[in-house]
């Protein structure tokens, strides 16, 4: 069955539905085909979620039935885990052991949401008063529309649906069109797990055909999103005409300061890993190498004879190290940034182009590549290319290097590396960014948060934070010994053309 659609806790396909096939980046092998959501199966799908929010039976759930369903799904991904980790491979190009990484790291958040549900019980609030029980309580958002990118699609699913369902929301998930397959695994364990029809409901298809519907349907409550500036831009625009709540987790461009005081070994090593992980399509890739001065010629020479290194190839080959970018579109866009970036001054240390190997013509494999020379100034410093380019940019103090590396509209993550602590300290606070890591670059843990400072995204992710983004917040006032006010003491006085008042209860 060609699958896609899932509303109401079943697989839904009309005679009518157009098809997408998928294939893989690494060889443009046929991996599925799945349908092509429309509005019309939006439409379908945001009636079931609502329908289910608005039944009550699902938000007023006990949180410990919540919690332990989002157990029991870590446990189905566990079992599972084989399958998934494969699914994830063939969509993204990804290698194989970073899949089963990322499946790891998917069974952490649904336990760690697990573990959250029903912590918050809100708060007593003191009024001064005797005869009032004033209460902080936070309940469900409602009804969510969760939009998840290509890069980690079934990590950055689980960023959203494990919240959503500890919250005791409703949801219509929107995976990317280039990898929905993880995303269809899910709704089927989900299922299995014990989340009632209607909770969970999926619609494969492109951002304007699925995306865009979801945005504006006024029975949405939250919009949660992951992907790109631009396509963030104007979902926020698009969701103010319904007021509707919007949480956004952008695009970065982040720098990886090294001080010259940094035990280089390490920062050397983690200079090539920030930015050359899965081909550099991380949303928190450190795509900025900010070095000092002093030490500049020795780093970015070991940097570069390491990139050149690094073995580019397929997902299922054992001794490749770095895998396909995600399409021949964005291939050709990579390509213009560094094209860019040359013409702009940068200097081509390595890289710069596709692998010569005949095994991989198929696929859309780009070679690690350093721009060196670079100024804040060029396009490839200052946007996303998204794909395994370095480049590089030197300071000469401290100042210095936090201006740089502020020096962006993103704020995403970034690392500093120095064995002075009080230093490592001092430039990790001035740092404009949601993560900084200190010695160290990418370890991300579901118990903190994450999420962008600037254009990076508003909102936050994973940890306490990414709980909350699902509720809303409500006071609940209760007087327990209610006495009129008197407030307008003259419309206490006896109307003489009236006898007095009798109250219902005294009739
Ligand atoms: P994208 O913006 O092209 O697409 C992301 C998702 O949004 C897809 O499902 C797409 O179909 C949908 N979409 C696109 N336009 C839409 C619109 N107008 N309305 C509604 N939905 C729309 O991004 P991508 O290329 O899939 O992913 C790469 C981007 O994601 C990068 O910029 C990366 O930095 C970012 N990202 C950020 C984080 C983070 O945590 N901040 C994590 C992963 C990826």
């Amino acid at each position: 069955m060609v699958e896609g659609i899932y509303v109401q806790g079943e697989w839904v396909r009309s005679a009518t539905d157009g098809t997408r096939e998928i294939r893989c980046p690494a060889d443009s092998s046929h991996v599925r085909d799945v349908v092509e959501g429309t509005s019309e199966h939006v439409d379908a799908a945001v009636a079931a979620a609502r329908a289910a929010f608005d039944d009550g039976a699902w938000s007023t759930s006990s949180p410990l039935e919540r919690g332990r369903i989002l157990h029991r799904v870590a446990d189905l991904l566990e079992r599972d885990k084989a399958a998934v980790a494969r699914a994830e491979t063939l969509d993204t190009g990804k290698r194989l052991v970073e899949s089963e990484y990322d499946v790891d790291d998917v069974v952490g958040v649904f336990r760690h949401y697990g573990n959250l549900a029903g912590e918050n019980a809100g708060r007593v609030v003191e009024t001064g008063r005797s005869d009032v029980v004033s209460r902080v309580v936070t309940e469900p958002v409602g009804v969510c529309a969760l939009i998840t990118p290509w890069n980690y699609p079934l990590l950055q699913t689980s960023w959203k649906v494990a919240p959503a369902i500890a919250a005791g929301c409703t949801f219509v998930l929107k995976p990317s069109e280039l990898s929905p397959s993880t995303a269809i695994l899910l709704m089927d364990l989900l299922t299995e797990a014990g989340v009632p029809a209607g909770v969970a409901n999926l619609v494969t298809g492109t951002g304007q055909d699925v995306g865009v519907p979801m945005v504006a349907d006024p029975r949405v409550d939250l919009v949660s999103f992951t992907g790109s500036l631009a396509a963030g831009r104007s979902i926020m625009a698009s969701a103010s005409d319904t007021v509707k709540k919007v949480a956004l987790e952008l695009g970065g461009k982040n720098p990886n300061v090294v001080f010259a005081d940094a035990d280089l070994e390490s920062a050397l090593d983690m200079a090539t890993t920030a930015v050359f992980l899965h081909s550099g399509q991380v949303c928190s890739a450190g795509a900025r190498l900010i070095v000092e001065e002093s030490i500049h010629d020795f780093f970015v020479d070991e940097v570069v004879r390491r990139a050149g290194l690094i073995v580019v190839g397929g997902p299922f080959d054992d001794a490749a190290e770095t895998g396909a970018l995600i399409s021949a579109t964005h291939l050709a866009k990579v390509e213009d940034y560094v094209a860019a970036g040359l013409a702009e001054g940068a200097v081509l240390r390595c890289g710069g182009a596709r692998p010569d190997d005949a095994a991989l013509a198929d696929g859309f494999f780009y070679l690690p590549t350093v721009l060196d020379g670079c100024r804040t100034d060029m396009s490839v410093v200052q946007e996303e290319s998204f794909g395994p380019v370095l480049t590089v940019e030197t300071f000469r103090d401290e100042d210095e290097a936090v201006r740089l590396a502020n020096d962006s509209i993103y704020g995403l993550a970034g690392a500093v590396w120095t064995q002075d602590a009080g230093k490592g300290q001092r430039v990790a606070g001035r740092l404009r960014m949601g993560t900084v890591w200190i010695n160290d670059f990418h370890p991300y843990v579901p118990q903190a948060e994450w999420g962008g400072y600037k254009q990076s995204g508003n909102g936050r992710e994973l940890g306490h934070h990414g709980l909350a983004e699902y509720t809303e917040t409500k006071h609940v006032w209760h007087n327990i010994a209610p006495a009129p006010q008197r407030w307008f003491p003259s419309s206490e006085r006896p109307d003489p053309r009236a006898g007095a008042a009798t109250t219902p209860q005294e009739a």
